[in-house]
C-alpha cells in the first residue's frame, strides 16, 4: 500500500481491515484494532471468525452488509455495521475481501432498554430479529437440527377491544403472552411483534412436524376459556409457519414467510394454521394481502401499463395497441392481473385503477400521436371492468378522459367481457347508446367463455370480438375448438363483425386463422405487451 493510501486508511473513522482467501486478517487500521480491544499487531494473521460471536461459514461471503455482533479482545459485546465487498482472483474465485465496520454498539444497547414490550414483559421486534439472525448464520448443527417461526395473530381482538374497552383487551394480551410461553420448550423464544402478533421461534427442532405440534398446541390453548372483568372469552388465533432455511434469506425475510403464511391461515377460515409454500407465493387465499397491499399500489406509482399490439395476420402491420394493466409488489415482484382483478373488482378497488388506467393509455396514445403522427385506424383498445360500466357517471367520465387527454374518441376502443357486456347491454342499454354517439367504440373481450351467442350480441352497438385465447390454443390439435373458431368467424363475417384472434402462440394457429379468414390477431407470437417506450419505438417503423 502506498504512504497515501495508508494515511487515507488509517486516519478513517471506521474500521477498516483486510482478508485473505481463508478471511484471515491481512491489514487493519487503528480504528480497527481499537473496535476489537487489541493491538494491530495482534489482529493480523488471525481469523476474523475468532471474533465473530456466533460460528459462520468459513467460505466466501454471499451479502455485502451485516449487523454483526462480534466478541472484543476483553470479552465486552461489540454491535457493527459491516460492509463486506468480496474480491476474486483472476479464475473467479473467492480471494478475500475488505471490510469496513462502524461501530453501533451505543445504539444496540440502547435499544435493549426498549426490546422488553411493558405490557406482557414480552421481547419486541428488535430483539426477536437479532436472535433470528443469529440463529440463521449459525450453521446447521451436526444432528442437522432446523429453527423454525410461528407467527400469530389473534381472530378477532379488534372485536374485543371495540366492545369491551382496551383494559380488557390488554389484559387479553396479558393472558395470551403467559400461555404461549406455557406452549413452548425453555431455549424458544417468545416475542410480542406488535398489536395482537406474537411470533414464536422454535430452536433445535428435529423434523417439521415439530413446528406443528408446537403450533396446534398454541391453537388448543388458546381455545381455554378465559375470565376478564366477569366475560368469560374465547379468542382463537391464526398461525403462519416458516423454517428458518435458505441460505440468502435475511431475518426480515423469514417474517415475512410466516405472516404471509399466517394470512393464508386466517383466509381460510381463522383459528387454524398454515404454512408458508414458497411454490405457492399468491394462492386465491392470499387474497386479503394482496387486498390491502392494493389500496397502497396506486398512491404509491406501483402500477404501470403495457401495449401488446394487435397486428393484421397477413403481414404483421400494426392495426391497434391494447393496454394492460401491471402490478409490481414491494416485496412480491410483478403479480399477475388474474391475481389481482378480481380482488380489485371485489373490493371496488378497480373504479380508482381503471379510471387511471384508461386516462393513463389515452394519455399515452396522444403523445406517440403528437410526436409520430399514427397512422388513421390505429386504435388504443383498454379493458373496462364490469363495475366501471355501471358508474351512473360513466359518459361523463370517458368524456372528460378525452377532454383531459386530447385522444380523439375515435381512437379508443373498450374491451368489455362476454359476460359482463351482455349483462349490461341488457341493463344498460342507454349506456351503450351514448358510448356510441360519443365516438368510442366496444370490444366484446373473451368471446366464448360466456355461454352467449352471436345472434344476441347482434342486436348490440358492437363491432369487433376478441375470441378468447383458450380456443386459439386449441386450434389444429382440438377439433371441437377448432369448428367452433370456424363458427365463430363464418357468423362474424356475415354480420359484419370484425374477430380479433388472442393469445396465437404459434405459427401454426396463425396459419389455421388466416386460412379461416381471420385477419387480426394477438399474441406472443406477434409480440408481448410492451413497455410504452418500446411501444412507441415499434410504431415509429411497423405503422
Ligand atoms: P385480456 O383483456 O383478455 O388480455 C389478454 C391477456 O392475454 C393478457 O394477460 C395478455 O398478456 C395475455 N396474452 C397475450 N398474448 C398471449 C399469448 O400468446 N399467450 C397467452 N397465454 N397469453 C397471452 P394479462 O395482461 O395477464 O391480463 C389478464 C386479464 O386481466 C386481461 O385479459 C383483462 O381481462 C384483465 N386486465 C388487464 N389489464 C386490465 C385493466 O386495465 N382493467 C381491467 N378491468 N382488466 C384488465
Ligand atoms: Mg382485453
Ligand atoms: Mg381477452
Amino acid at each position: 500500500m502506498t504512504d497515501a493510501y495508508r494515511q487515507i486508511v488509517d486516519s478513517a473513522t471506521t474500521g477498516i481491515a483486510a482478508l485473505d482467501a481463508r478471511n484471515y486478517i491481512t491489514i487493519a487500521n487503528p480504528q480497527m484494532a481499537d473496535m476489537l480491544g487489541c493491538t494491530i499487531a495482534e489482529l493480523t494473521g488471525r481469523s476474523l471468525a475468532e471474533f465473530l460471536d456466533y460460528p459462520t461459514p468459513a467460505v466466501s461471503i454471499p451479502r455485502d452488509q451485516y449487523d454483526w455482533k462480534l466478541r472484543r479482545k476483553d470479552g465486552a459485546d461489540l454491535w457493527v455495521i459491516a460492509n463486506i465487498t468480496p474480491m476474486n482472483d483472476e479464475k473467479g474465485e473467492y480471494a478475500g475481501a475488505v471490510c469496513v465496520f462502524t461501530d453501533i454498539t451505543e445504539r444496540k444497547l440502547a435499544e435493549r432498554q426498549l426490546v422488553h414490550d411493558a405490557l406482557t414483559g414480552l421481547p419486541t421486534r428488535p430483539l426477536l430479529l437479532d436472535r433470528l439472525a443469529n440463529s440463521l448464520a449459525r450453521p446447521r448443527s451436526s444432528s442437522g437440527s432446523i429453527s423454525a417461526i410461528l407467527y400469530l395473530d389473534l381472530d378477532r381482538f379488534k372485536l374485543v377491544n371495540d366492545s369491551l374497552g382496551h383494559a380488557v383487551g390488554d389484559k387479553l394480551l396479558v393472558i395470551v403472552a403467559r400461555r404461549l410461553e406455557l406452549c413452548v420448550r425453555p431455549g424458544d423464544f417468545v416475542a410480542r411483534s406488535g398489536g395482537d402478533e406474537f411470533v414464536l421461534l422454535l430452536e433445535e427442532l428435529k423434523t417439521p412436524a415439530e413446528a406443528e405440534t408446537v403450533a396446534v398446541r398454541v391453537l388448543q390453548e388458546m381455545l381455554k376459556p378465559a375470565v376478564l372483568n366477569g366475560h368469560e372469552l374465547i379468542v382463537t388465533a391464526s398461525i403462519g409457519i416458516a423454517l428458518c432455511a435458505g441460505q440468502s434469506k435475511t431475518p426480515e425475510d423469514i417474517l415475512r414467510d410466516a405472516d404471509t403464511a399466517m394470512y393464508r391461515a386466517k383466509a381460510s377460515g381463522k383459528a387454524r394454521l398454515a404454512w408458508f409454500d414458497p411454490h405457492a407465493p399468491l394462492q386465491p387465499v392470499d387474497r386479503l394481502r394482496i387486498e390491502t397491499d392494493l389500496r397502497r399500489a396506486l398512491d404509491r406509482g406501483e402500477f404501470w401499463v403495457e401495449y401488446q399490439p394487435i397486428m393484421r395476420l397477413q403481414d404483421r402491420s400494426l392495426f391497434a395497441y391494447e393496454a394492460l394493466l401491471r402490478w409490481k409488489h414491494p416485496q412480491r415482484g410483478a403479480v399477475s392481473p388474474v391475481e389481482f382483478i378480481p380482488v380489485a373488482e371485489e373490493t371496488y378497488q378497480i373504479l380508482p385503477i381503471g379510471w387511471w388506467v384508461l386516462e393513463e393509455a389515452c394519455r399515452t396514445f396522444h403523445d406517440w400521436d403528437s410526436r409520430l403522427e399514427i397512422p388513421d385506424g390505429v386504435a388504443m383498445h383498454v379493458n373496462l371492468s364490469g363495475l366501471q360500466f355501471m358508474e351512473p357517471d360513466l359518459i361523463e367520465r370517458i368524456e372528460n378522459i378525452l377532454e383531459r387527454t386530447s385522444l380523439d374518441p375515435g381512437r379508443l376502443k373498450l374491451e368489455i367481457t362476454e359476460t359482463v357486456f351482455i349483462e349490461q347491454a341488457i341493463s344498460n342499454r342507454a349506456s351503450l347508446a351514448a358510448l356510441k354517439d360519443l365516438g368510442v367504440r366496444l370490444v366484446v373481450d373473451d368471446f366464448g367463455t360466456g355461454h352467449s351467442s352471436l345472434s344476441y350480441l347482434s342486436r348490440f352497438p358492437v363491432e369487433m370480438l376478441k375470441i378468447a385465447g383458450s380456443f386459439v390454443a386449441g386450434l389444429g390439435q382440438d377439433t371441437g375448438n377448432t369448428e367452433i373458431v370456424r363458427a365463430v368467424l363464418n357468423l362474424s363475417q356475415r354480420l359484419h363483425m370484425q374477430v380479433i384472434a388472442e393469445g396465437i402462440e404459434t405459427q401454426e394457429q396463425s396459419d389455421i386463422l388466416s386460412e379461416m379468414r381471420c385477419t387480426l390477431g394477438q399474441g406472443y407470437l406477434l409480440s408481448q405487451p410492451l413497455k410504452a417506450s418500446d411501444a412507441e419505438l415499434l410504431l415509429t417503423y411497423i405503422a
